[in-house]
């Protein structure tokens, strides 16, 4: 229909290089992007998750950055990575994982050619260490199906020395429901998602009621499972299922989460906090925020008017 058209339009368009120019060059960004974004600089995303952790809701960090293609940019990734983690420590938001942060394996240099994967691995081993260090967690994001196997094996190899880090799996991806089978297991943290990006017929589910429904599935298998359930959705009537669930799994409130993203039906985050429930929000922050940014616009048409009409203000 018109509004799957207008998704895979804008997936793609967010692949087209001048396009990217003309945007991010565009003076519109900042306060078009601010809903989403809290800021650039490590003080303003700081600033926005101890707001966040004042208000009963957790979070998980993102350094906005993905398909890096040099070195030097997988190295700065990692350092931002570091002086977040310092300075979350700092401000005591790491303690007990109230503030923890997620990763994109591409940004810390998966995919550079020759040993990419070696290279985002030991960048990821070391975030994850100052994430121990800071008494807090690491989630690896999950990106296009192409990377789904190396993302998982990371996880593994990962997991063999932070046994805390968390996975993500998209219940778009037909494999899915077997990716949840295998993580289900004591002490495994798996975060839900629909899934974001442009994915092929031959993999994934095309159809936004097939995906919901494989989302139920994949769902049943984590609450009943012995895992740490993520439940990532603005979606309401998979908020209420995953209630539904956890209560027939005969799950305690803390076994399991639900995360939302940052400006994203922020008063229903904090209804579900303060109703009980543990409610994580995931911030990005950074220069790099037009991926990210295009495919919240593709999730959601009423976004593309409120950025285009930021876009015509200016
Ligand atoms: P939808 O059917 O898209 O939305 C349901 C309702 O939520 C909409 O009707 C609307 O009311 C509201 N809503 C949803 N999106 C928006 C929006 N952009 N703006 C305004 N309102 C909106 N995807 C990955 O592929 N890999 C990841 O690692 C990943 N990590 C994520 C982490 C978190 C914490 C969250 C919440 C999502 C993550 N995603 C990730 C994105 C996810 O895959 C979906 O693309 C996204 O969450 C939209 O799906 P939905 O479940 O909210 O349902």
């Amino acid at each position: 229909d018109a509004s799957d058209l207008l998704r895979n339009s804008l997936l793609q368009l967010s692949k087209q290089e001048k396009i990217r120019d003309v945007i991010e060059k565009a003076p519109v960004s900042r306060s078009v992007v601010k809903r989403f974004v809290p800021g650039a600089d490590r003080a303003d995303v700081v600033g926005a998750a101890s707001e966040i952790a004042a208000s009963g809701r957790r979070s998980t960090i993102d350094y906005l950055g993905e398909d890096t293609t040099d070195l030097a940019q997988a190295r700065h990734t990692r350092d931002a990575y570091v002086s977040l983690l310092t300075a979350l420590r700092d401000e005591g938001l790491t303690e007990g994982g109230t503030v923890e942060v997620s990763l994109k394996l591409s940004a810390l240099g998966q995919a550079l050619p020759g040993d990419g994967n070696a290279i985002a691995l030991d960048h990821a081993r070391e975030i994850c260490e100052l994430a121990r260090q800071a008494g807090t967690t690491v989630t690896l994001d999950m990106e296009d199906h192409t990377t789904t196997d190396l993302t998982l094996d990371a996880l593994r190899e990962l997991r063999a020395d932070f046994p805390t880090v968390g996975a993500v799996l998209q219940a778009y991806l037909y494999r899915t429901e077997a990716d949840c089978r295998d993580l289900a297991h004591a002490g495994s943290r798996v975060r839900l998602c629909k899934g974001a990006y442009k994915e092929p017929e031959s993999v994934a589910f095309q159809s936004g009621a097939e995906v919901d429904k494989s989302y139920v599935r994949c769902l049943k298998i984590l609450m009943q499972g012995e895992g740490y359930p993520m439940v990532a959705s603005h979606d309401p009537r998979l908020i209420e299922i995953a209630g539904a669930l956890a209560g027939q799994a005969g799950r305690d409130p803390r076994s399991f989460e639900y995360q939302m993203l940052y400006g994203i039906r922020p008063e229903e985050q904090k209804r579900i906090a303060d109703r009980g429930d543990q409610m994580r929000v995931y911030i990005p922050y950074g220069q790099e925020w037009y991926g990210y940014l295009m495919r919240r616009m593709a999730e959601k048409p009423a976004n593309v008017m409120f950025f285009l009409r930021g876009v015509a203000t200016k």
